[in-house]
């Protein structure tokens, strides 16, 4: 079964072509799947949504404007010794909203990238830092990013929003700052209360791979053929054994009516 959503890409198409920065996640992690959506508007199933995850990010970001209206640093970025504070600016709403987002129009590909951003600080400096919250439930205290594929996926996550708010004209610091609630889960009972230990660490990060990405989306988008499957995803290798498997069993039956036809005449 598909599921159809956006408008998918024409060929040649001469006005800008909208992808999120989840698209070029998926894009890195899969062509086909990638372009099997934007290419024919056949999208993967969707996912239930992480509302827990959620419920943290709105309230972090509840309280760090508690912060931003009054100009001050929230206690954690004294605590973590950051050297910024939230920043307050027109666009914030627009930036951080899932639909609209930070934005940029990519000439050289007449894609419009956008990618709804958790926090903006600022330094001393006036440069801008993005934030990124991160909520979790792992027994280990997590203190930096770990070396996963998983974790790739968020440090390009922020190196995107450093390029579109680049894109956006601003000055805008390597170095972004991860909020990772993690949730505690050796209490007693539940109580109606989860409670959280928060760290707060930074994450320089480069946005050179963005540029020649989208030349290389550009081109798929503009492809006929259907690219090459992802060689990890287990999702291909079930849908291939589930299809394999259908067709024996479809042909088995067909031989099986063949046969009873013959004997009836
Ligand atoms: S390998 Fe197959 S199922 Fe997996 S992401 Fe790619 S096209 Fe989709």
């Amino acid at each position: 079964m598909g599921y159809q959503r956006a408008e998918p890409y024409k060929l040649g198409q001469t006005t800008p072509f909208k992808i999120s920065r989840s698209k070029i996640e998926d894009f890195i992690r899969c062509q086909r799947c990638f372009w099997l959506d934007k290419r024919l508007g056949i999208a993967k199933p969707s996912m239930p949504p992480f509302l827990i995850n959620s419920a943290v990010d709105t309230l972090l970001k509840a309280e760090f404007d508690i912060y931003r209206e009054k100009g001050e640093h929230h206690p954690w970025q004294i605590e973590f010794k950051v050297k910024a504070k939230p920043f307050a600016h027109k666009d914030l709403s627009r930036w951080r909203h899932t639909f609209t987002g930070v934005q940029y129009h990519h000439k050289p590909t007449n894609l419009l990238i956008f990618g709804g951003v958790d926090d903006v600080w600022v330094t001393p400096k006036k440069e801008l830092v993005v934030v990124d919250y991160k909520a979790t439930a792992k027994v280990n205290e997590i203190k930096d990013l770990e070396d996963s594929k998983w974790h790739d996926s968020y440090r390009r996550q922020m190196e995107i929003y450093q390029w579109l708010l680049r894109g956006e004209g601003h000055k805008v610091s390597d170095t972004g700052y991860f909020v990772y609630a993690n949730g505690i889960n050796s209490r007693k009972g539940f109580f109606n209360k989860v409670e959280f230990r928060t760290n707060i660490f930074p994450y320089k990060g480069s946005d050179k791979w963005v540029e020649p990405t989208l030349l290389k989306i550009k081109d798929c988008l503009e492809s006929s053929s259907m690219p090459k499957e992802s060689p990890d995803c287990e999702h291909c290798a079930y849908a291939k054994s589930r299809t394999e498997l259908t067709l024996k069993e479809l042909q088995s039956r067909k031989q099986t009516d063949k046969k009873q036809q013959k004997s009836v005449t």
